[in-house]
């Protein structure tokens, strides 16, 4: 039935990607928090073996072990950020719990940031769009995976300037076995042939790898960051190495555009770094949906198809 109807079968994956959307706010919110506890023990355990014994820093032999009580993406249960009540199972809602709670918490009327909704409406419109891109077929399902691991990616760079490596490496592994599914028979380009995937996946990393340090050895800053590179070659993977240069190019005409607009508007310091991860991740999703259009669109205009 699904295959006979696109609208059903799009706003089915409308629905259920709001779901989705509501488990990634889990892993925006809870994933950086779970790296720097790990961090921070691993420090202290550093620190104790640099000193052992009683020799220890006062400061780190009496604080509390960062890992003492569990915190993953199940456990604690959701709760309120300012009064800790916890969120009941039909406060969970995506977008309508907050919109019928007003964005406020239930039990202490504490305003909620209207950024959970929206990363919940963001995920279903870019999930609603794979599928009436790609339709049904698992293709589709590849390129669903990509998008939400994208959204995640974004707004945690947004939030904390990292693309966690429990993200970026998985998406790039993925992509490279995923490449071995390719058939001639597939609509372009997700996913790429093999060959084009593990060239894309390392002339991906590397390529900003060499940025990044021809800038540091130039200037001594850095321009961006090992995620970066990651993520690039991430995309690599997933859609050839053929669609690295559009990504590219798409990524950093949107950061000129917001880099210049928050200059102008804010007076922002230019030294103030500008996380690049939402921009590579929002590049190559449209490289994702339209990539082969965009740059087949391109070559005929310069007249360079024939
Ligand atoms: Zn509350």
């Amino acid at each position: 039935m699904l295959q006979q109807s696109p609208a059903l079968l799009v706003g089915g994956v409308f629905l259920l990607s709001l779901l989705v959307g509501s488990f990634l706010n889990v892993v925006i919110h809870r994933l950086p928090i779970m790296l720097d506890r790990l961090w921070r023990a691993q420090a202290e355990e550093m620190l104790a073996e640099a000193a052992p014994g009683s020799a220890a820093p006062p400061a780190v032999r009496d604080r509390p072990k960062a890992t003492a009580t569990p915190y993953n993406l199940a456990t604690p249960r959701s709760a309120c950020p300012h009064c800790g009540a916890p969120i009941r199972a039909h406060q969970n809602v995506p977008v309508l719990s907050w919109l019928l709670l007003g964005g406020k918490c239930a039990n202490c009327r504490a305003r909620i940031s209207p950024r959970y909704p929206l990363v919940e409406l963001g995920t279903a419109v870019l999930s609603a769009a794979v599928v009436w891109r790609f339709g049904w077929h698992w293709q589709a399902v590849a390129a669903l995976f990509v998008t939400w691991a994208l959204v995640a990616l974004t707004v945690i760079d947004l939030d904390h300037q990292i693309l966690p490596d429990s993200i970026t490496l998985p998406l790039l592994w993925l992509g490279l076995l995923a490449s071995l599914a390719w058939s001639s028979g597939l609509a372009p380009p997700i996913p790429t042939d093999p060959q084009s995937a593990i060239l894309g996946a390392v002339a991906g990393y590397l390529s900003l790898w060499s940025v990044y340090w021809a800038f540091r050895l130039l200037t001594g800053k850095e321009g961006m960051g090992y995620g970066d590179f990651k993520l690039f070659g991430a995309l690599g993977a997933w859609l050839g190495w053929q669609m690295l240069p559009l990504v590219l190019l798409l990524s950093a005409f949107a950061g000129a555009v917001v880099g210049i607009a928050l200059i102008a508007v804010r007076g922002r310091d230019r030294n103030i770094p500008i996380p690049f991860g939402p921009y590579l991740a929002a590049a190559g999703w449209i490289a994702m949906m339209w990539g082969p259009q965009i740059v087949g669109g391109y070559l005929s205009l310069a007249g360079l198809d024939r």
